[in-house]
């Protein structure tokens, strides 16, 4: 079916990027191209056994890294995000084969490993305590952060590279080993990243299990999650995995981080620029085939201008070029798998039991490849309900209307969903009451910008059912140290807080 060679092509770009052999062309995990639908050859998955030690190395590493000066530990980072670059295109390759996306979406997932890498180097210097004043004279208060320990991270097949990259040079910065267990989707892309990290860490003399890699399924996700030695479990993926991860890890009193999914909407205004608008949301909606997290699923139009709004989206829709994802001017890729978009037409089914009505898109597309193509699909609903409540990891974007905009503001929050949200307008004061504390509660909040593509220099994470955590910038970095708050008395005298006296 298929005229390209996708296995030829994965073959090489492990090749170039220092992959043991051992690893690849057999083994009992098939690593899989949603482009041809086919498998391309087996992966050796990792034993428990061998998974088991894995997180001992890391945990032995964690003795000798925490001790290693902070500076230094970003000298290692900063050697990574080198050889990502360097390797960018082969990396990109990977993305595309494994997850399907189009090659400039790929190449982009690879340069915000590279920004993460610039930012976490710049982060090792800066890994700030505070001194605050003391109520005892003679006496001086400060925090310190220090290394918490080994970081295991469970990824999502969507971003195979970028979410433990933006983990993984964070935690390494900060003083953690690091164990990642992705998706079992995308085991290429996880042996191509980790022999680069590798070979940093044989250039920069650091200690060999610093760096862990164990391929498989759930199960080897939950032995991570059980796992006494690893201090954060950071877990990217569907609110029914962090359903299960977070109880697991708070059940032995370790940390999570919990990065799940999304139902995210914009509201457009009838002052918004509808060009910019409609631009902004046809890549949000679309875009890497509605399979981000933060994919808008949700348009709260004013009733004013929806009939337009709708017109424009579903010309756009129509239009939008489907086909091989390596081929200059695609936009739409494929699908993970034939179960995407199962769970697609079981959404759309649903929509008249909701009283709505499919405006277009939904059905398969042939483009000669084997995979799994759709149109994306344009719903509208009379109000929100059934489908629109739920994350469908697949591209639909649903239209509700509103009359005035305490009623859209409403509508935008009324899911179990936290991710991301946005709104277009013109009108400074709506823009700053989506903003305010009674706005979005969504982790992230855009004006006259879509929910998609966030950059990292920001937090990245969502509330409720999307699972508080917080990766990538800001002060994301302290869910990967433990503070200690230290009390240093150099008056010579005990003098006990809050005038407590116990002179006998
Ligand atoms: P998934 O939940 O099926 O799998 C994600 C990862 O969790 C995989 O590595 C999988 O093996 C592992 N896993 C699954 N069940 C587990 C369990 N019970 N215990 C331990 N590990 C388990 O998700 P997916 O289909 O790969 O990715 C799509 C989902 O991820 C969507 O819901 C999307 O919104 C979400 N996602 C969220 C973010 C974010 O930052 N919020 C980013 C990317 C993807």
């Amino acid at each position: 079916m298929t005229t390209i060679d996708l296995a030829g092509r994965a073959r090489a770009a492990l090749e170039s990027l220092g992959v043991d052999p051992a690893r690849y062309g057999s083994g009992d995990l098939m690593a899989r191209s949603p482009i041809s639908g086919a498998g391309l050859f087996g992966v050796r998955a990792t034993p428990p056994a061998e998974a088991d030690a894995v997180i001992g190395a890391a945990h032995a590493a964690f003795a000798e890294w925490r001790l290693t000066p902070a500076p230094v530990r970003g000298s290692l980072v900063k050697r990574l995000g080198e050889l990502i670059a360097a390797h960018k295109e082969a990396l990109a390759d990977l993305v595309t084969i494994e997850a399907g996306k189009i090659r400039s979406e790929a190449l982009g997932e690879v340069q915000e490993m590279i920004d993460i890498c610039d930012l976490a180097v710049g982060l090792s210097r800066q890994l700030y305590g505070r001194t605050m004043p003391s109520e005892r004279p003679g006496h001086r208060l400060q925090e310190q952060w220090h290394p918490l320990g080994v970081v295991g991270v469970i990824s999502a097949f969507n971003f195979p590279v970028a979410v433990w990259s933006w983990n993984a040079a964070v935690a390494l910065v900060c003083g953690d080993p690091v164990v990642w267990k992705p998706s079992e989707l995308t085991p290429l892309c996880a042996l191509g990243c980790d022999a680069l990290l590798r070979r940093a860490m044989a250039e920069r003399g650091a200690p060999a299990g610093l760096a862990g890699l164990i391929l498989g399924g759930r199960e080897a996700g939950a032995a991570l999650a059980d796992d006494p030695r690893v201090a954060l479990v950071s877990a990217t993926g569907s609110t029914r995995m962090g359903r299960d991860v977070g109880p697991r890890v708070a059940a032995r009193f370790g940390r999570s981080l919990l990065e799940l999914g999304g139902n995210n909407a914009v509201i457009v205004a009838p002052s918004a620029d509808l060009d910019l608008a409609v631009h902004s949301m046809v890549f949000a909606a679309a875009g890497t085939a509605g399979q981000r997290c933060t994919s808008q699923r949700r348009l709260i139009v004013h009733e004013s201008i929806a009939d337009a709004v709708v017109a424009k989206l579903a010309a756009a829709f129509e239009r939008l070029p489907a086909g091989d994802p390596f081929a200059d001017g695609v936009l739409l890729g494929p699908l993970i798998n034939p179960a995407a978009h199962e769970a697609m037409r079981a959404a759309l089914a649903s929509v008249a039991d909701a009283g709505g009505e499919v405006v277009c898109g939904g059905e398969a597309l042939d483009v000669g490849l084997g995979g799994t193509w759709v149109r994306p699909a344009l719903v509208r609903l009379p109000r929100q309900s059934g489908p629109a409540l739920i994350e469908t990891f697949a591209p639909i974007l649903y239209v509700l209307t509103y009359t005035d905009f305490d009623e859209a503001l409403a509508l935008h929050n009324a899911v179990p969903q936290g991710l991301s949200g946005g709104i277009f307008t013109s009108d400074a004061a709506e823009a700053e009451r989506y903003l305010s504390p009674a706005g979005a509660d969504t982790g992230i909040a855009n004006v006259n910008v879509a929910t998609s593509g966030a950059e990292i220099g920001g937090a990245f994470g969502g509330e409720k059912e999307t699972g508080g955590g917080r990766e990538s910038g800001s002060d994301a970095w302290k869910a990967y140290m433990r503070r200690t708050t230290n009390t240093i008395n150099y008056s010579g005298t005990v003098r006990l807080a809050q005038g407590v006296d116990f002179t006998g």
